[in-house]
């Protein structure tokens, strides 16, 4: 039997394990948050929300429009002045430490919910998302009462209204990165989920409602771009913080300049991960599947452009592949799944496309052997071997399970490779060696360079990006910058 055969006749079949969904109670309809009460939009329109691994729709969502916008930020200036201002810090942080709870609580439920919305494995949304979502209000309901620790013999105030707009690749969690250090820092909110992945925000908008926090702290508002649009237009806004693509990010800025509003953004990546000789190479074979295909490649900071010295190359390319065969495409419900279904039809087509024109191109491409379920948005796990430096693939940010790999022979010549992109997220490195990850660390150009592990989060540490992966930082002291006056 060739090695090629081996690889493929490997069985790795389990048993489907379902998550139950039958504790998830969701209405046919939901509405915008606003005022702390769940009230019908003045724009009259509802969209669906769909569940991508089958297509089917999920439920009904409020569209909000630019009356409904205006409702939204001034239910949130109105708290700001008459309570949330005056509150004392410390019992800002009761409210904060009420929300962790009581999504601790709710886990289950939220977790089946995010994955019925995103696509994204039960797995990553019961051990990843919202765990890590509950942290960030945990963490920051310790902050709220110390600001002046944290700033000393700085005096430092909140902004007001805070507009913030996110993705669709980790709902709550994006939701808890934004929600989280505003309130801690005295400010209120109007936050917009993405337009296919509303339904976790609402559920959060529960939790905020339930624990008792002064009514217009947290506005919650779904709609597509034009509502975000409008969101970043209001006069009223004082600050913006964004997370999502490059492209959307440049319009925000675009439309933030010349007004008083604070800006931060947290945009797209393309990152660099690098595997030296001397590495555990089975390691960084898991850091790497871990860095580009969990999640579905719908990671900013995913580690899509591999790196691996020379030497090592074909035997590292060879147990990736074998990795890959044993990776479970599938229902995002079962707890066996590994990669579950892309989000949306159109990042679907986007990743495909970029797939065909690098087969087109002749590029050597690998995909591991699977079948893909019959219904439903997926792909399959993609390596392009030997891709060069100004190939399309290796430049734009892909956002799906798609690995591009490039070789190189010296330190000089991968750090150069590795900073030649217009983003700057994020980076990992595999290496024995301690001196060469401070070397690396400091030259690669990359907000956060992980060292023998990839895709880490904790509240505690900073996130965020140089050149076009945007400016500003979430998590950690430097978490709570964007959202105070110096
Ligand atoms: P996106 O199209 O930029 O959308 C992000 C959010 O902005 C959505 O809520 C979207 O609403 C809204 N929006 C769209 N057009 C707008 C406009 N003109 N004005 C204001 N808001 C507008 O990004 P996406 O496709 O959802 O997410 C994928 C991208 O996010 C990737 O590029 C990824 O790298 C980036 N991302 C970055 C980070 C980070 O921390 N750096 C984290 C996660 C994702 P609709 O949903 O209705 O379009
Ligand atoms: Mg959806």
């Amino acid at each position: 039997m060739n090695k090629e055969n081996s690889i493929n006749n490997f069985n790795w079949s389990y048993a489907t394990a379902l998550e139950s969904s039958d504790h998830i109670k969701l209405q046919e309809r939901y509405e915008l948050f606003i005022n702390g009460k769940f009230v019908k939009p003045l724009s009259k329109k509802y969209y669906e929300t769909q569940n991508p691994a089958s297509g089917k729709k999920i439920a009904n969502i409020a569209l909000a429009g630019e009356l409904d916008v205006n409702a939204a930020v001034n239910g949130a200036r109105q708290a700001y002045n008459k309570t949330w201002k005056k509150m004392p810090a410390k019992e800002r942080a009761v409210y904060l430490f009420r929300i962790a709870r009581m999504i601790q609580e709710r886990a289950r439920e939220f977790a089946v919910i995010e994955s019925l919305d995103t696509g994204k494995p039960i797995r990553e949304s019961r051990d990843f998302d919202i765990p890590l979502a509950a942290n960030h209000f945990f963490y920051y309901a310790g902050w709220a009462d110390k600001l002046d620790y944290a700033f000393p013999n700085r005096k430092v105030n909140s902004l007001g209204v805070v507009g913030q707009i996110i993705p669709w690749n980790f709902p709550l969690l994006m939701a808890a990165w934004k929600i989280a250090p505003a309130l801690a820092c005295g400010n209120t909110v109007v936050l917009k989920p993405a337009e296919t992945t509303p339904l976790t925000a609402l559920k959060l908008a529960e939790i905020i409602r339930d624990c008792g926090l002064p009514p217009g702290v947290v506005n919650i508002i779904t709609g597509f771009g034009q509502t975000g649009a409008a969101l970043v237009n209001h006069p009223d806004v004082n600050k913006i913080a964004f997370t999502g693509s490059t492209e959307v990010g440049k319009l925000i800025q675009h439309a933030t300049a010349g007004t008083n509003k604070k800006l931060s953004l947290e945009l797209g990546g393309k990152a660099a991960h690098i595997v030296f000789a001397d590495a555990a190479i089975n390691q960084a074979v898991e850091g790497i599947v871990n860095g580009i295909f969990f999640n579905q490649g719908h990671v900013c900071c995913a580690g899509s452009r591999l790196f691996v010295q020379e030497t090592i190359a074909d035997e590292l390319i060879s147990k990736l592949k074998f990795r890959m065969e044993s990776l479970l495409v599938g229902d995002p419900m079962d707890k066996n799944t590994d990669i579950g279904a892309i989000n949306n039809k159109v990042q679907l087509d986007k990743i495909n496309e970029f797939i065909k024109t690098g087969i087109a191109e002749g590029i050597e491409v690998h995909q591991s052997s699977c079948d893909l379920p019959k219904k439903g948005l997926y792909c399959k796990p993609t390596l392009f071997i030997g891709v060069a430096q100004s190939n399309r693939l290796v430049q734009e940010e892909i956002f799906g399970p798609v690995l591009t790999i490039q070789t190189f022979r010296t330190i000089e010549e991968v750090i150069e490779k590795a900073n030649n992109t217009n983003y700057g997220l994020s980076a990992g490195v595999w290496t024995d060696k301690g001196a060469k990850i401070l070397q690396l660390s400091a030259k690669l150009k990359a907000g956060v360079v992980w060292a023998n592990t990839y895709n880490k989060f904790d509240p505690a540490s900073p996130f965020g990006g140089f050149k076009e992966s945007g400016f500003g930082r979430e998590g950690g002291v430097h978490g709570l910058i964007p959202y105070l006056n110096f």
